[in-house]
This record gives C-alpha cells, structure tokens and sequence, in this order.
C-alpha cells in the first residue's frame, strides 16, 4: 500500500491496433470504472496521430496527454515528416518522452535529445526524459558512470528543470518481462536523486499487474512508464488500482 503521489504513463509506441478511434474509446470506457484520486497522475502518451483527439476525449478529466518524441526545431522549418514541440502543444500534448532507448538505439545521440528536451521545455511541454543502460554495460558494471553521463549531456544548460521527469529505464528489461531485483533497484533510483535534486523519477521496464506488487514497496520511485501492459486498458489500469490497494 502506497500514499505517494505517483505518476503512471502509458507508452502507446506503435504498438498495432492502439493508434485507432477505437483504442480511445475503450480508454475512457476503463478510466469511468476508476475512482479519481488527488494522490494519482495518470498521461497516456499515444501515437502523434492521436493526440488531438484524446486530449480532447479527457477534457472533464485528469488524465493528460504526451507525445511519444519531437523534433529539435523550435521554429516551422521545411521537414518532410518532422513535429517540433510546438505542433505538439497546439494539439494538445503536455508533455513529450525524449531520450527513449528505442531512440538513442536508432541513432539519437545525448547532444540530439539535449537539443530536443530544451525545445520542448522552451514550449512549456515537460519532458519525460529516459535514461538506462543496456546489458553489456550492466556486466561491465558501468551502470553509475552510464547515467551519469546521459543525465550530464542531456540535460545540459536545461533552464525550468522542475519540468523534468525522469524515467529509469533498464534497456536490458524493455519489454523483457525481466525486471531489476529490488534492492539494485533502490539503489540505482537513490543515485538519479543524488545527481538530479527534485525531480520525480519513475521506473520503466516490463511493469506489468504482477510485478508491480513488489515495485510499488520500493520507497523511492515516484510512479511508472509502461508499455507492453498499457496496450490493454484493463490491465493499465489494474496496475494503478493494485498499487494502492
Ligand atoms: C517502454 O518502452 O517505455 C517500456 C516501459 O516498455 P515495457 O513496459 O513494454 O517494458
């Protein structure tokens, strides 16, 4: 049982079958059988196609709306396929997930999500900003000196940092179903606080309606980034319900 405020963010990624009118749909179906609470943020952070028509679906409740990554461009600039976080705000994002290792795996560089998290934070989106180390640098045991460095370059000369939430996400345990043990846990999450102050910091990486009875006792992590088990509406939603129950 918690009394924390926490935050639950659901991942849509491209995930098939959720960037559909239909997806929405069955969202707000579930969140009506959900209690409100002052104690829970919830953000679904859906494909861009869908985050006009969601934001505008949760408009009498509180769950929020992100985007799953931006350009880096603060300005209206001619490229071809590109959403800078302005375009995200106008439609009714509030908040954008920069630096996921998906990404970083497909080239982002630590000076790229630099430039994309002072963008967004230019905007006034606030920015989920992902860091983790994959499983080699796990067993050279480089964890430590991995974040620090993806938290030093990307978070670099960032003004209103209040606005950074931090996810902790373990490449090695993305969508793995393998999940840190506790203790390292506690312990890795101690080490963000020392570096980054007061910013909320959430664990992402395989959270499912089982193992979140034994994340949710980990005393200082401040909510969850979820993929694979935000597909389904129920089991999002069972995973905040058994956090606090
Ligand atoms: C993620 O990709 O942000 C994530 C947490 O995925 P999963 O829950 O599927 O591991």
């Amino acid at each position: 049982m918690t009394n924390k405020y926490m935050y639950f963010i659901a991942n849509w990624k491209m995930f098939g079958g959720l960037g559909t009118l239909n997806s929405v749909n069955k969202v707000i179906k579930f969140l009506k059988t959900f209690k409100k609470s002052k104690k829970i943020k919830i953000i679904y952070c859906p494909p861009n196609t869908l985050i006009n028509l969601m934001s505008e679906k949760f408009i009498k409740t509180s769950v929020e709306v992100g985007a799953q990554n931006c350009h880096e461009s603060m300005s209206y600039v001619p490229l071809t396929g590109s959403v800078n976080p302005s375009m995200l705000k106008s439609v009714g994002a509030k908040y954008v997930i920069i630096g996921h290792s998906e990404n970083r795996q497909s080239g982002e560089t630590d000076k790229l999500i630099n430039l994309k998290v002072k963008a967004a934070i230019k905007v006034g989106l606030k920015v989920i900003f992902c860091i983790g180390e994959t499983l080699s640098q796990k067993r050279k045991k480089i964890t430590k000196k991995i974040l620090s460095k993806q938290i030093k370059l990307g978070l670099n000369k960032v003004q209103r940092t209040k606005n950074v939430i931090i996810a902790y996400e373990p490449v090695w345990s993305i969508g793995t179903g393998v999940i840190p043990k506790s203790r390292e846990l506690l312990k890795t999450i101690d080490f963000i606080k020392d570096k980054v102050g007061n910013n909320k910091i959430l664990y992402g990486g395989s959270v499912n309606p089982k193992n979140i009875l034994e994340l949710k006792l980990i005393r200082n992590i401040d909510g969850f980034l979820i993929g694979g088990a935000s597909q389904e509406a129920k089991k999002f939603i069972d995973i905040i319900k058994k956090t606090y129950n």
